[in-house]
């Protein structure tokens, strides 16, 4: 994926992918640009780079709205710096936490679960999906039943479930309702293109549920531990380099496993309930 290139991915779609390529976001932010008359809308205007920016606004003299799927910093930012060239709402929605969020992005109206966006030759219908972020929203595009995942589901790496935002719980449950909607393929916030969306969410609700397996795997036998204590056990696949970040999702197995009332917690330990 060449930063900045201009794609078209569907008979819709393009997509111009920002040149902040990363451990976290792959080869980088997808924007996309949805429609081909006189009314496109634009899915994420990504970080705030200025050569993104400019790739976005050359792209076409008909922007007429933004849509955000979450306000992590390589999703949102490019918001205030797209609009200050082009006078054009935004929507989406806002976290109640502010650590590690763009909290310069402000909708002009909050999108809730279930509206409908209708714009000239395209619309999307708006799917609440905490998770990866509380104010997560995947965006259906009806036309082409393509699906707008942000980072609920990324292509080539997995999703980070960092607490207190992230809640891994709400991800699961977020994945499964996916299996709910009429879905051809998956449009990411990070990657390539991804057929069979419902086979993908299936995967990944196996994978987590399999870590799951190995957070109460390691927790029964050291009887408590916390992210610090247990990241060697459950990661072993990981490389060390990366368990600052595992340890984001670690602790959100854990935060679940104690909602699910299969651990205690006292202090900064959690507690394998032996019964
Ligand atoms: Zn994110």
């Amino acid at each position: 994926m060449k930063s900045e290139e201009i794609v078209q991915i569907t008979p819709l779609v393009k997509r111009i992918t920002a040149g902040n390529s990363s451990v976290f976001t792959g080869p980088g932010t997808n924007t996309y640009i949805v429609g081909n008359g006189e009314d496109l809308t634009v899915v994420d205007p990504g970080p705030a780079l200025s050569e993104h920016i400019e790739a976005i606004v050359s792209s076409s003299s008909n922007l007429s709205r933004i849509i955000v799927t979450h306000t992590h910093p390589d999703h949102s930012p490019g918001v205030s710096l797209l609009q200050a060239k082009v006078d054009i709402p935004a929507y989406g929605l806002i976290t109640e936490t502010t650590k590690n969020q763009d909290t310069s992005f402000k909708p002009a109206k909050m999108l809730t679960h279930g509206e409908v966006i209708e714009a000239e030759d395209h619309a999307f219908e708006v799917i609440h999906t905490p998770g990866h972020a509380s104010n997560h929203l995947c965006y259906l595009l009806r036309e082409e039943k393509l699906l707008f995942t942000g980072d609920h589901i990324m292509n080539g790496s997995t999703v980070v479930i960092a607490p207190p935002d992230g809640n891994m719980k709400d991800y699961l449950e977020s994945l499964k309702m996916l299996k709910d909607y009429d879905l051809e393929n998956i449009a990411p916030g990070h990657g390539e293109l991804m057929p069979n969306p419902h086979a993908v969410a299936d995967w990944i609700v196996q994978h987590r549920l399999e870590r799951e397996e190995k957070v109460i795997e390691a927790i029964k036998e050291a009887k408590t531990g916390n992210p610090d204590s247990l990241v060697e056990a459950v990661y072993d696949d990981v490389d060390v380099s990366l368990f600052f970040a595992a340890k984001w999702s670690l602790e959100a197995h854990l935060i679940k496993l104690l909602n699910d009332d299969r651990v205690t917690k006292e202090g900064n330990q959690f507690i394998w309930k032996d019964n």
